[in-house]
């Protein structure tokens, strides 16, 4: 309805914290392209090749996009055999590895950095894209 212009409200109910509510009817929105501006973020849905803490690593990487204003798509996949071709839509990316993790663009393998540098390697590849 709201695609079609028949409204102009959203409501998410969820259980727990009513912030979510919020950061999840912004993500509709964004997903259905009626808000615009700031990162999108996607993340695998985990597999038996996951090989790292997706959960928690997609929750810091939404945070620290927070004040974001590039317009961009932002990967965190659980596994770097699939992760960085499953998801080469995405204008940047990490894939979670056995200790490590790459960090990708467009599909395409930028470098291989230690699990505990993963989310600063991101923030700092994403700021030189004027992030
Ligand atoms: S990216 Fe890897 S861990 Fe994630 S769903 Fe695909 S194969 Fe599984």
């Amino acid at each position: 309805m709201l695609r079609k212009g028949l409204g102009d409200t959203l409501r998410v109910s969820l259980t727990g914290d009513p912030v979510e509510e919020v950061k999840s009817a912004k993500l509709i929105l964004k997903a259905m392209h009626l808000r615009e501006g700031g990162p999108e973020i996607i993340s695998c849905p985990t597999c038996g090749r996951t090989r790292i803490d997706l959960d928690t690593l997609s929750r810091q990487v939404e945070k620290a996009l927070e004040d974001c204003p590039l317009n961009i798509k932002v990967a965190v996949m659980g596994c770097v055999v699939n992760g960085p071709g499953e998801a080469r839509e995405a204008d940047i990316g990490v894939a979670g590895g056995d200790g490590e993790g790459l960090i990708f663009k467009k599909g395409e393998i930028l470098r291989k950095v230690p699990e505990n540098e993963i989310l600063s390697a991101l923030m700092n590849e994403i700021a030189s894209m004027g992030g």
